[in-house]
């Protein structure tokens, strides 16, 4: 099945009503969209846990005043084009900003879809950069997402990538597997393969984007030995449920993939309607700790907007204010941080 990429392929498809359409154009001006075939074929229904996530909405255009551009602050700590090193130990490389799907919750909405990927020089000035800090063990490849490009240019990456003598581990983080399981070959899965740990961190919010081909392709890299994580978004109307959270985390470990990161909605740009409270979040994560083995549990977190990095959200880092929604966040360097929940 062929992507949908405008309101008009929408309209073609029934996942939007004709007589909306023109009042969602802005949206699509101002937000990339598309929808891949298989995760066009997941969904049952506009309104349900996997359309909400792709099809655009009139309330994107509500943008809030503590809303950003950036909210977790990847081109505060970018020392050259396409990486952000935030963390002692650790490197981000946005190899591309296409995605495979555009999730109307993105927190880089406002950068992927360019449809561009890093040059040959901006991967060699890149790696080079990570060549000469030894303190870098781990190189994490996102975007957009890295798994859109080929598997040759893929393979050619993470051979580069061993080949920088103090990199023990590549990390992948990925929507592929499940929006796009064709995409995971076995050209693709022996390109991954090398002597670094390689851990695909798999972003998925529903239990029902696990179709029977996601299955596949997450066998095949579970085969290969590569370490599959995950990590997904709270949001509501999505997977705002103990029901829908439970049902999506045993999925998860069915497939193989360890439940790792549930993450607090950032503040990007127009997606307030998304956001659950902390207070919420919290309330889900004690209901859930009932029902759950440890193992089915993530870790729920928040990525302190501007860049200061994530944080679990427990009372060691995240403490009321003195005002109903409000917070304190403290930072991994004990700065400290004021957090509001969104108003409604
Ligand atoms: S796949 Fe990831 S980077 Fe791409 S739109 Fe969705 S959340 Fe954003």
């Amino acid at each position: 099945m062929k992507a949908a990429v405008s309101v008009d392929d929408l309209v073609r498809e029934g996942l939007v009503d004709a007589a909306e359409a023109p009042a969602l154009l802005p949206v699509e001006a101002e937000f990339r969209i598309r929808v891949s075939g298989a995760m066009r074929g997941a969904i049952s229904a506009p309104d349900d846990g996997v359309g909400r996530q792709f099809i655009p909405s009139l309330q994107e255009l509500d943008v809030k005043p503590e809303e950003m551009g950036d909210p977790i602050g990847d081109d505060a700590h970018s020392p050259v084009k396409g990486l952000t090193h935030r963390y002692p130990d650790r490197v981000i490389l946005h190899v591309t900003k296409t995605c495979e799907v555009y999730c109307r919750f993105c927190f880089r909405r406002e950068t992927v879809g360019d449809d561009g990927h890093l040059t040959e020089a901006e991967v060699i000035a890149a790696l080079d950069y990570v060549a000469v800090n030894p303190a870098i063990r781990e190189v994490i490849l996102t975007g957009g997402d890295p798994l859109v490009l080929s598997a040759r240019r893929i393979r050619g990456l993470v051979e580069r990538i061993a080949a920088i003598p103090g990199v023990e581990t590549l990390r992948i983080h990925t929507r592929v597997p499940v929006v796009a399981p064709e995409r995971v070959t076995d050209e693709l899965v022996s390109g991954l393969g090398s002597r670094l740990t390689t851990v695909l961190v798999l972003h998925a919010n529903h239990a029902a984007e696990f179709t029977e081909s996601a299955r596949v392709a997450l066998r095949r890299l579970d085969g290969a030995g590569i370490m599959l994580l995950s990590q997904s978004v709270l949001l509501r109307g999505v997977n705002d449920s103990v029901e829908t959270l439970e049902h999506l985390f045993r999925e998860m470990l069915r497939c193989r993939v360890k439940p790792y990161y549930l993450h607090h909605c950032d503040l990007a740009k127009g997606v307030s309607h998304f956001r659950t409270t902390i207070g919420e979040g919290v309330a889900l994560m004690k209901a859930l700790r009932g029902r759950l083995a440890g193992v089915l549990l993530p870790t729920y977190v928040i990525d302190i907007p501007g860049g200061f990095g994530k944080v679990p959200v427990n009372a060691d880092y995240v403490t009321p204010a003195d005002a109903p929604g409000a917070w304190r966040i403290t930072d991994w360097q004990g700065g400290v941080h004021d957090y509001r929940d969104p108003n409604r």
